[in-house]
């Protein structure tokens, strides 16, 4: 009997497993590369980048997806950043399970109505829109069925933002309530009830675009100024997990470098891109905790450490690091991936 190419089989059964299908690749092979290389020489200049959800998400999925008057009239905005947005995905009881989401969205007249509630929506109160997922048939067979792609403005009655404060002490993302809220029917992006395949592309944008080695490579630079700083290499022990925690993030610079030209040459990327979420947030989690390490008593400090001319904030790159590993994807999430679609295991 003849068999399926092994790349074919792992995406058939990335299919099963997810729900996944081609669109998805298209839509990273067509902005994801361009993105990427954007991304790559902001770095190479020394540029931060700025937690912009419009330029990373909703602009290319309005690129795929949306008319020609979306196109036309919202990606000038975010481009001159006229307009700021945020993601509304997640909501108590829809997290992982994405597709459980409950907030709903009625059409009337010429608008939705949407009442319900987000949480963990990052820099919603500096949003000006938030891109969100909707129910709008609760009544459809399937939970993935019946939901929405809708924009719509932040700055309205029936949109209350609350912050919400981190472990580190900043308010970095929110609870959004929905009561009443309206946006025109026009801010639908894609069909009505078929949001759930956009949902999905966005989510396979950030599988590459978090698993950028930057995170890491800026710890362990501010690791080894600190500990230089410290005298902290004159212990044999740092030195070789200093050293473990180099290799790690070179390994990862290489594994991502291998990702990122796969998509620039416009190929698919498959599931196994999972594993660079996976490797750089862990490593970047072990490179804070060596931080710490470093630091001696002074580890538990809140505020910044000064050493010579090194300033570091050691408890707040540990906090930081936490939530990583939950984000675009938990990597127990990113694991089943792997075990299921890459390494064939059952569920
Ligand atoms: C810093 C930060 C910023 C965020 N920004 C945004 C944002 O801007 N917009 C937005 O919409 N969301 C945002 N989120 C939310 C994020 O997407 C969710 O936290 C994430 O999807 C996990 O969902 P949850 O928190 O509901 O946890 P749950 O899904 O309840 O999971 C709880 C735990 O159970 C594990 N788990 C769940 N299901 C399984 C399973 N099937 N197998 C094995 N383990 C499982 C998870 O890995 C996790 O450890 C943000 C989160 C963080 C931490």
């Amino acid at each position: 009997m003849k068999r399926a190419p092994r790349s074919r089989q792992r995406h058939d059964l990335y299919a099963k497993y997810h729900d996944y299908d081609s669109e998805i690749s298209d839509l990273l092979g067509e902005c994801g590369a361009k993105l990427l290389i954007f991304y790559e020489e902001q770095q190479r200049w020394g540029v931060n980048r700025g937690r912009d959800m419009g330029v990373q998400m909703v602009g290319p999925l309005i690129i795929k997806f949306g008319t020609q008057e979306q196109k036309d009239y919202w990606l000038p905005r975010i481009l001159s950043c006229e307009d700021i947005w945020c993601q509304g995905y997640s909501e108590p009881g829809a997290g992982s399970d994405l597709a459980n989401l409950r907030t709903r969205a009625e059409i009337d007249g010429g608008d939705f109505v949407i009442n319900g509630q987000k949480i963990w929506t990052t820099m919603a109160h500096d949003a000006t829109h938030i891109f969100m997922l909707v129910r709008t048939d609760p009544d459809a067979p399937k939970k993935q069925q019946g939901i929405s792609f809708l924009l719509a403005p932040m700055d309205q009655p029936g949109v209350d933002v609350r912050t919400i404060t981190t472990l580190s002490g900043e308010t970095e993302f929110c609870e959004v309530f929905f009561d009443n809220a309206r946006t025109s029917r026009e801010n639908l992006v894609g069909e009505l009830n078929k949001g759930w395949t956009m949902a999905k592309a966005l989510l396979s944008f950030e599988r590459i675009f978090i698993g950028s080695p930057s995170l890491a490579q800026n710890a362990l630079g501010q690791l080894e100024s600190f500990a230089r700083s410290r005298g902290v290499f004159d212990d044999p022990v740092f030195r070789d997990r200093f050293a473990q925690a180099a290799l790690d993030v070179e390994d990862h610079a290489a594994l991502y470098a291998r990702f990122a030209d796969q998509l620039k040459r416009g190929e698919t990327l498959g599931a196994d891109v999972s594993m660079l979420k996976i490797w750089v947030t862990e490593c970047f989690q072990r490179i804070t905790e060596l931080m710490i390490e470093a630091a001696g008593p002074d580890g538990g400090s809140i505020g910044p450490l000064q050493v010579g001319n090194v300033s570091v904030d050691v408890l707040s790159s540990f906090y930081k690091a936490r939530p990583t590993t939950i984000y675009g994807g938990s990597n127990e999430i990113q694991r089943n991936i792997l075990s299921k679609a890459v390494l064939g295991l059952p569920g």
